[in-house]
């Protein structure tokens, strides 16, 4: 199976000033790109030359599971933005944050300090457990929630190349931008789209 760099949703422009065009260019044309090309070369031959990117993320390792894992990671993570984002959820997905965390505004508060507090290389993220309840998760390198039986809601990149173009060393700030152009809608669907396990 030939993996492909799915296209954006966006131009490379639209998510300035929060993300610049440069940085798109090299996060999504490069690095992504990158991800793709090194996975197509390292399952020639191996087990893994028919798999799917969940069945790699499950039961890969070493380069197999690291570009394939980014490749679904960068994918994931890309598909959460626009211009014009829906910035709250509504409905289920609402209540259910506010019934985890309190308050929408505590869980943007706990997730950013999990991103921020991630060491190194890495990503934040959304998560539903084996009990079907929210979870905050933090994954090293190119880990994934997937790997453990948990189903991803949401990720937020912290690996350097995704914010270092733009904000240096303030990983902070991007975390407090990036909220501006991150599509609930996306979110949403995603939470409606999963069968709960009973
Ligand atoms: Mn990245």
């Amino acid at each position: 199976m030939k993996h492909l760099l799915p296209p954006l949703k966006f131009n490379s422009k639209e998510l300035e000033p929060f993300i610049s065009e440069r940085t798109i260019e090299f996060h999504y044309g490069k690095h992504h790109q990158a991800y793709v090309d090194n996975l197509n070369k390292l399952i020639i031959g191996s087990e893994f030359e028919n798999a799917t990117l969940e069945e790699i993320i499950k039961k890969a390792s070493g380069g197999i599971f690291n570009n394939g894992a980014q490749v679904w990671n960068h994918t994931f993570y890309f598909d959460q933005f626009s211009s014009n984002p829906k910035k709250r959820p509504e409905g289920k997905l609402f209540e259910k944050i506010e019934q985890t965390f309190g308050a929408f505004e505590t869980f943007i508060e706990k997730i950013n300090e999990a991103c921020l507090t991630l060491f190194g290389s890495g990503w934040g993220w959304l998560i539903i457990d084996n009990d079907n309840n929210l979870q905050i998760m933090q994954t090293s390198n190119a880990g994934n929630p997937l790997r453990d039986g948990f189903i991803p809601l949401l990720t937020i990149d912290v690996w350097e190349h995704a914010y270092y173009l733009d904000y240096q060393n303030r990983r902070a700030e991007y975390l407090k931008n990036i909220w501006n152009i991150l599509d609930w809608n996306v979110i949403e669907n995603r939470f409606n789209n999963i069968t709960l396990k009973t």
